[in-house]
């Protein structure tokens, strides 16, 4: 375990060599300052990927006096915005499932354009750990051994104390330009979430739980692009989802920028701004010429784009450096939403250290009356779903789940497992960068002549349509400083 004192220490202890600083210096000073001096003239950029990255560069660029081509892939826009019918009118997510009051630019995307919304449930799930369930409503009695001050409070309070003693909290850190202090990026960016709470005295049942809440090995993960997810997930108990799937988002907004100006079905193969015009070429023959090009892709994908001239040395390291998530999503309907009678709900409304991971209540105010539930499977529990036959992998699982926990669901209605490894346009589900990482993210935010990189995995919010939404901006505005999201709003996180 790391030794890590308070954050006014740590910054002049740490012993940042000049090229580490050098690098990590570029996140904040190319994330504070994403726009160009000067405005260009009238542009046609051609933007790659129609999630929502993609979609909010070409609307903000479009609305700013440029022409935009958006060249998707698939049959379908929104990307990961993917949503689910399971019948009796209900629909789940294969992707991005639910938004909180957290998230400015989402919700202001979501007034906009005026989504109909569905509340659901956070707040007092239940925890299997170490072959102990603990009712998290009943926090006075947790079977579990938690230090004196752990007791009695929630994941979500304890996590708030040793964030503050770190010099964080939930709410800074989800600032555009988070995090400016370098000697704070610098230690997050070298230590786990584990070690760093630890050593503001978390002990090691508390992160025992932690992980039951958060997913299985969040423990482990590289601090500095976790911190923002926690506060996502910890930071604000509001959370909607759009009535008839979240994808009617990124539908409304290709419905502004035109069907005219997306290109379906065309999946990129080739880039090449060695000429006066950049090209961009289609598996299918098609080829599209403009003055510059917002690239969507994940890395999972974008390496296999034929580059010319290549990219540069260090882009290329950073496309390899980011490892991307294989999340299973096992969707599950059932007969009614039975837990919320025994006094379960939340977002998850059941963790655990078991190879069922989590189990997210989709149902909320959902009409239908059945409820919406799907088990959030990664790592190892994700590959252990995704190696069995496909026809028969989901039913199975739900089978030894009851087998396990027979007092949880009632009859089942619909049953499907979804495996983000096996889709090719994104081969993964989010980016995750591995400690000493944090130099990605500056050099993906850094355009390789006309070309620029965006989507959430280029982001410290990957996972997020929040990171999917500033990554589109901070392109678009790369491209013209005058871009603008969607109505102009004012988002204090981003200090515009
Ligand atoms: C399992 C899961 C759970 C999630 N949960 C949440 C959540 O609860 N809340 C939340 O806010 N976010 C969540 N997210 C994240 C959210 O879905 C993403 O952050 C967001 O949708 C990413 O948008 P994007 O535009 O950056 O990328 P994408 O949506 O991946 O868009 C990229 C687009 O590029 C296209 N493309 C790829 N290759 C090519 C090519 N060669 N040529 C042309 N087009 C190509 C793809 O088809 C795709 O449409 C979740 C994601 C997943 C997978």
């Amino acid at each position: 375990m790391m030794d890590i004192g308070p954050p006014h220490q740590q910054a002049g202890e740490m012993p940042l060599s000049l090229s580490r600083r050098a690098t990590l210096g570029l996140l904040t000073a190319v994330l504070a300052r994403p726009a160009l001096a000067q405005a260009p003239g009238r542009r046609h950029v051609l933007v790659l990927g129609a999630g929502m990255a993609g979609l909010t560069a070409a609307l903000s660029l479009l609305r700013a006096g440029h022409e935009v081509t958006v060249i998707e892939w698939q049959d379908r826009v929104g990307g990961r915005l993917l949503s689910l019918p399971i019948g009796a009118g209900q629909v789940s997510e294969a992707g991005g499932g639910h938004f909180r009051a957290n998230m400015p630019y989402v919700l202001h995307y979501l007034r906009q354009f005026r989504m109909p919304l569905i509340g659901l449930n956070d707040g007092l799930p239940t925890y299997h750990v170490k072959g102990r369930r603990i009712a998290s409503a009943n926090l006075a009695n947790w079977p579990i051994p938690l230090n004196a001050e752990e007791r009695g409070m929630t994941v979500a309070g304890n996590l708030w104390r040793y964030l503050i003693r770190a010099g964080l909290d939930t709410d800074t850190v989800l600032d555009a330009a988070w995090p400016r202090d370098l000697g704070m990026l610098d230690l997050l960016d070298r230590t786990t979430l584990g070690d760093l709470l630890q050593a503001q005295g978390a002990s090691e049942a508390f992160l025992d739980v932690f992980d039951a809440h958060a997913g299985t090995g969040t423990r482990g993960g590289q601090a500095l692009c976790n911190i923002p997810d926690l506060a996502y997930h910890f930071g604000d108990q509001a959370i909607v989802r759009v009535a008839g799937g979240n994808e009617r988002l990124p539908q409304a907004m290709a419905a502004a920028v035109g069907s005219a100006r997306i290109a379906l079905g065309c999946k990129v193969v080739a880039i090449d701004q060695a000429g006066p015009e950049v090209r961009v070429q289609a598996a299918n023959g098609r080829e599209f010429r403009g003055d510059a090009v917002i690239s969507t892709l994940g890395s999972t994908v974008l390496r296999d784009v034929a580059v010319t001239p290549a990219l540069s040395a260090p882009k290329q390291r950073a496309l390899e450096t980011v490892f991307w998530e294989k999340t299973v999503k096992v969707v599950v309907q059932t007969a009614t939403p039975s837990w919320l009678a025994r006094g379960m709900r939340g977002w998850p409304v059941m963790g655990g250290d078991r190879p069922w991971e989590r189990i997210i209540d989709l149902t909320g105010n959902e009409g239908g009356g059945h409820g919406n539930i799907f088990f959030y499977l990664n790592g190892d529990n994700a590959e252990a779903v995704a190696s069995q036959d496909p026809a028969t992998r989901a039913q199975a699982f739900v089978d030894r789940f009851r087998a396990e926990v027979p007092d949880f669901i009632d009859r089942t209605t619909f049953v499907e497992a979804f495996a983000w490894g096996e889709q090719p346009w994104i081969r993964g589900s989010f980016g995750l960068l591995p400690r000493g990482g944090g130099w990605v993210v500056a050099e993906c935010a850094r355009p390789e002549g006309r070309l620029h990189l965006a989507g959430d995995w280029t982001t410290l919010k990957s996972g997020w349509v929040e990171g999917a939404i500033e990554s589109g901006l901070r392109a678009a505005r790369q491209v013209d400083p005058a871009a603008r999201a969607e109505g102009n709003p004012r988002i204090r996180q981003e200090g515009l």
